[in-house]
């Protein structure tokens, strides 16, 4: 056992010239766990010699690794432009000028700058969401699910909610419609089939303790064929008629109508808004195109009511999603939809992705075999199930490799494209524009002269 003694001592090895200028506790714990690591291989006969330089070098990348970030951005070439793997909706950079004024002064906040004493976090974005929607009250909180359960919570304690059994969905990260609301208080009313569920089923349900007539967006997937669902005007109008609470927790939440025809199955919230509901919710980052938030519009005596909810204190939102989210609400007031990457992607020609496809296509067609094609995308985010829209791709091969082998280069390179027909796709309605060069150049790097 004459290596265990030629495991370097902590305290001197980390005084080597090469860890100079590093954060000397983050080094010292890493060389630890190092030369720990060392000793037991020593014990287990796994390494017959030590080298310092190498440790060194080890020591080195642990540090690089632990001290550089680990979100990072990267190409989504898989045409979903609302997805939720890769961080689901875009900002534009002129977004931010504002928000960084605000994280890095002082401001109101929470402060009544007329009467100099304490304000509402709430009343910057109420003014904006009431411009847009002619919504009575508005409150967000942290993302959409926080909405759904404040909502239940405030108003569904111990009483029972009527909701479609079609509706009682599953969304992804665990966000079950059934359980969020037992969590919440609420008794779950399960009314119609999966299927098929009618306004009389509405009605029939309804008895003393009732408290709300809730509709949930489907979001992920849809039914075809024999199915019927009750829309959100009827039901609101049957809770009224009842002295109840109609809610619709809308998932996504898109101001104006969508392209594609989309829209047709998919009211606007403007659209929604005509029937007077008592309250919606939606998220910040899906069609909305802004940052993670649940936005709430509805009734003002409501809105009361969720404001003095002990919950929201534990829901809140910070100043810079406020920031944020006001801006994206200004672009929306000024009708400047194209600072709005979501909906520019979603609005984009198909002329235009073509011709982008193209420009790509003739910088690689020399090294690479290549194909502009005509393909269909999603949305994505649970925002329209299974509804396509049209895109362009740029089909890539090289030599006899697998298609799975060209996707993981591109993912090691951080451009993330899709699989079809055992092809990789490019798909060009979620590649910006900026972005082709870069992919040009990987390309070029991984698959020119080798
Ligand atoms: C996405 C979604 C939610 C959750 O919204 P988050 O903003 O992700 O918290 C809730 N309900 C529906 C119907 C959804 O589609």
């Amino acid at each position: 056992m004459m290596l265990l003694k030629s495991i370097p001592k902590v305290d001197k090895f980390i005084t080597n010239k090469a860890f100079e200028g590093l954060s000397k506790t983050l080094i010292t714990k890493i060389t630890k766990e190092i030369l720990e690591k060392l000793r037991a291989d020593i014990l287990n006969n796994k390494i017959d010699k030590v080298d310092e330089d190498l440790l060194i070098l080890e020591i080195l990348n642990s540090y690089t690794n632990l001290t550089s970030s680990s979100l990072k951005p990267l190409i989504n070439a898989t045409g979903i432009i609302v997805h939720t793997n890769l961080g689901r909706s875009l900002l534009d950079e002129k977004i931010f000028k504002n928000a960084i004024r605000i994280a890095t002064s002082y401001n109101n906040l929470e402060y009544d700058l007329k009467k100099g004493k304490r304000g509402e976090r709430y009343e910057h974005i109420t003014k904006s969401l009431k411009a847009l929607t002619s919504c009575e009250d508005a409150l967000v909180v942290n993302n959409n699910a926080s909405a759904v359960f404040l909502i239940l919570n405030t108003f569904c304690k111990n009483k029972e909610v009527v909701v479609s059994r079609g509706e009682l969905v599953e969304i992804g990260g665990s966000f079950r419609v059934p359980e969020v609301m037992s969590q919440s208080g609420a008794i779950l009313k399960e009314i119609g089939t999966t299927n098929k569920t009618h306004l009389r089923d509405y009605e029939n349900a309804i008895d003393e303790n009732s408290s709300m007539l809730m509709k949930v967006h489907k979001s992920n997937y849809s039914i075809e064929g024999f199915s019927s669902e009750v829309s959100f005007e009827e039901i609101s109008e049957m809770a009224k008629k009842h002295n109840l609470i109609d809610y619709f927790d809308m998932g996504s939440g898109h101001i104006f109508d969508l392209p594609y025809n989309l829209s047709k199955d998919e009211p606007s919230i403007l659209e929604l808004m005509k029937s007077n509901p008592s309250l919606i919710s939606f998220s910040g980052d899906k069609l909305l195109g802004s940052v993670q938030a649940g936005i709430i519009l509805g009734k003002k005596e409501l809105i009361e009511k969720l404001k003095k909810n002990q919950l929201l204190r534990m829901l809140r939102v910070d100043k810079i999603t406020l920031a944020l989210l006001e801006e994206s609400l200004n672009l929306y007031l000024k009708n400047e939809l194209d600072t709005i990457p979501t909906l520019k992607m979603l609005n984009t020609k198909i002329e235009v992705l073509e011709t982008r496809a193209n420009i790509l296509k003739e910088k690689i067609e020399d090294f690479m075999n290549c194909e502009v094609l005509k393909t269909s995308t999603m949305v994505g985010g649970g925002t329209t199930p299974n509804k396509k829209i049209p895109s362009i791709a740029l089909s890539l091969e090289f030599k006899d490799l697998k298609a799975n082998k060209i996707e993981e280069i591109l993912r090691k390179n951080l451009i993330i494209s899709r699989i079809e027909n055992d092809k990789v796709l490019l798909d060009f309605r979620t590649i910006k524009e900026d972005e082709i060069i870069q992919i040009e150049e990987i390309l070029k790097k991984e698959f020119k002269n080798v």
